[in-house]
């Protein structure tokens, strides 16, 4: 990892254990510019504001606020967890150039449609990031199903 890259991972994984301490689903990411300026960072909000959309990549799309397309032109969404289908989405409509993932061990999403779509994907495959995920789904589980919008696992609906 370059300097700069570090710089973006390091923010997001911050981020993610920030969510962990509040009690929340325990994901961060950090949008970073072309040319290495973070544009934006956040953590999933679900929990604490009990949103259905606030993922850790829509609040940093969000921190980042209003930006014409040239700002995402080159830039590197860093998450600690490979994105949703709804985050997918959101790196696809605003053609941010990279999506730099912690880990997709513990949850697959939209990683080949980001390839596909001509998003690069880097998977750092970090241990700290799986940990905290690990963790987080074994004590409330609950939280992380409806976070992907799936029944809980192991109880009959
Ligand atoms: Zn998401």
């Amino acid at each position: 990892m370059s300097e700069t890259e570090s710089i973006g991972f390091k923010a997001a994984l911050e981020e993610a254990k920030k969510g962990f301490s509040e009690g929340g689903v325990p994901i961060g990411a950090c949008l970073v510019d072309k040319d290495g300026k973070i544009l934006g960072r956040g953590h999933n909000m679900r929990v604490q504001n009990s949103s259905a959309t606030l993922h850790a990549e829509i609040a940093t799309l969000e921190t980042a606020g209003r930006l014409p397309a040239s700002a995402y032109k080159g830039a590197t969404m860093y998450t600690t967890l490979s994105p949703c289908d709804m985050c997918t989405g959101a790196c696809i409509l605003y053609k941010v150039s990279r999506v730099v993932m912690g880990e997709n061990n513990t949850f697959v999403g939209g990683d080949d449609y980001l390839k596909q779509r001509g998003v690069e994907v880097v998977n750092l495959q970090n241990a700290e990031c799986e940990q905290l995920m690990s963790e987080f789904i074994r004590k409330h589980p609950e939280d992380w199903y409806e976070d992907i919008g799936e029944p809980e696992k192991g109880h009959k609906h």
